[in-house]
């Protein structure tokens, strides 16, 4: 059931409940206060009626110092039609509680003759065909002789009012829940608006769709509900994004790695084939040996760099503070016995905090690159500069460059900017992206400036930390 159901039916009940509680008190409150007002009349009028008839008792002349039925019995009908209430009722009884006289209509039984003795003055409240009557009854002495007087009050005016009253209550509290139940309809679907919402944005979101944001209608704790569901899709947003970035970074790179590994393989195949199907001379079988062995080698340096980056990639690294210099003469040792090129190292002293072999690495990434783009005699830059921030890494060539358009792409796994020129140099264009992978680890990141025809530079800062 809707939530918005679920309150309007309760608020029905809730008001449905007070109405009518609310309603049959005070109608029946009403009721009670008439009727006690009623009884206390009936018990005065007969007080009063008794007093008349003992009155009007002592001014009968006595025939045997008795008073007869007869003189009571004409003291009652004077009585009856005297005063100013008219339809006055009353009923006289003997000493043996035997009936001497009774108005018309008078039909009550005896029962409250019974109860009437000496010490009590009684009443009760019957029903006589449609109507209602208060009856008393009381004792009274006249001359020598104990007599009974009952009285009959017509109290069917105050039951009436009592029916009428539910019945307009009933009619109040039909009328009132009616009113209740629109407005009600109003603000329970107000209330539920933000539920609505947040209910739809879900469901957009469910659909794929996870740019919808829920729109926040409320400043209470449903407003918050909301902010609170936008953040969250925010971040399932990005997650969501950064998933599928990697997805298709991943199946950018099953593409080219299928395509890297199919090219050296085509070709050893070919001349192995030919190798062995034909008698070549040895100059051919030579050179064919040869193409074997370059593109096996090729695919063997690949495989040791994909090996590298799947070690970059999950690793746990050995950070160690390191006098930078270290680097530097490790990698110009290395590069020592390449004449060809201007090599030339300038870099500040400091202590970095790196895992040393991994940086190094780097570095002879970025100056194999920087050797492979320059011609001979070309000067290449080894640089290491303290900054605010850290301690840079340049490494500068005066080579072919790079064209803007290709500067975003070049640290992609097995990208080359000229695949034949990269190649036939040993290269799978993976040596960018394995550097990318190690500076990540670093929390760093590679930076490119390049000039088309005049050279490049790049750099990675390497962030203080690690003193503590
Ligand atoms: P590779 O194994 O082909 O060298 P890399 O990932 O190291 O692969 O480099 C990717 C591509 O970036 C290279 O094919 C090359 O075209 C380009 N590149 C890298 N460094 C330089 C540089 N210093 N100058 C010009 N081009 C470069």
């Amino acid at each position: 059931m809707r939530f918005s159901l679920k309150l309007l039916l309760l608020s029905i009940i809730v008001m449905a409940l007070a109405f009518g509680f609310s309603g049959f008190y005070l109608v029946n409150y009403v009721f009670e206060t008439s009727l006690v007002r009623e009884v206390e009349q009936a018990l005065d009028e007969n007080s009063i009626l008794r007093f008349a008839f003992e009155t009007a008792a002592l001014n009968v002349p006595a025939k045997y110092d008795m008073l007869q039925d007869g003189s009571i019995e004409q003291i009652a009908v004077n009585l009856e039609n005297s005063g100013q209430s008219t339809g006055r009722m009353l009923r006289i009884s003997d000493e043996e509680k035997v009936f001497l006289y009774a108005s018309e209509g008078f039909d009550a039984d005896g029962e409250q003759l019974a109860r009437t003795d000496e010490q009590t003055k009684t009443y009760r409240i019957i029903r006589l065909g449609e109507r209602y009557y208060i009856q008393t009854g009381s004792i009274l002495r006249a001359l020598d002789r104990v007599l009974y007087l009952e009285t009959l009050r017509d109290v069917s005016e105050v039951f009436e009012e009592r029916t009428l009253g539910f019945g307009v209550y009933r009619r109040v509290t039909v009328l009132m829940l009616v009113l209740g139940t629109l407005v009600m309809y109003l603000i329970a679907s107000w209330l539920t608006k933000p539920i609505r919402l947040l209910t739809k944005a879900t469901k957009q979101m469910a659909a794929g769709d996870y740019g919808y944001r829920a729109k926040k209608v409320s400043s209470d704790e449903l407003g918050q509900l909301t902010l609170d569901f936008n953040r969250m899709a925010e971040a399932l947003e990005e997650n969501v994004g950064k998933l599928e970035d990697e997805l298709q970074a991943r199946e950018d790179f099953i593409g080219a790695f299928a395509h890297e590994l199919k090219t050296p393989l085509t070709s050893i195949i070919g001349y192995a084939d030919m190798l062995r199907s034909r008698k070549l001379d040895e100059e051919k079988s030579i050179l064919s040996a040869n193409y074997i062995y370059t593109e096996g080698r090729r695919l063997e340096s690949m495989s040791i760099r994909l090996l590298d980056i799947m070690v970059a990639k999950h690793g746990t690294p050995e950070f160690l503070q390191v006098p930078a210099e270290n680097l530097f003469l490790y990698v110009k040792e290395m590069f020592k016995t390449n004449e060809e090129m201007d090599f030339e190292y300038r870099y500040d002293a400091d202590t970095i905090f790196v895992e040393s072999d991994l940086i190094i690495t780097v570095l002879i990434n970025l100056l194999d690159n920087a050797c492979k783009a320059s011609e001979p005699g070309s000067r290449i830059e080894v640089l290491g500069k303290k900054e605010q921030e850290g301690y840079r890494f340049t490494v500068k060539d005066e080579g072919v460059g790079i064209a803007p358009e290709e500067v975003k792409k070049i640290t992609k796994a097995f990208y080359m900017v000229d695949k034949s020129r990269s190649r036939s140099r040993n290269g799978a264009g993976l040596g960018l992206a394995l550097c990318a992978e190690i500076l990540a680890l670093h929390e760093s990141r590679l930076e490119i400036d390049s000039t088309p025809g005049k050279g490049t530079a790049m750099s990675f800062l390497i962030r203080k930390g690690g003193e503590a």
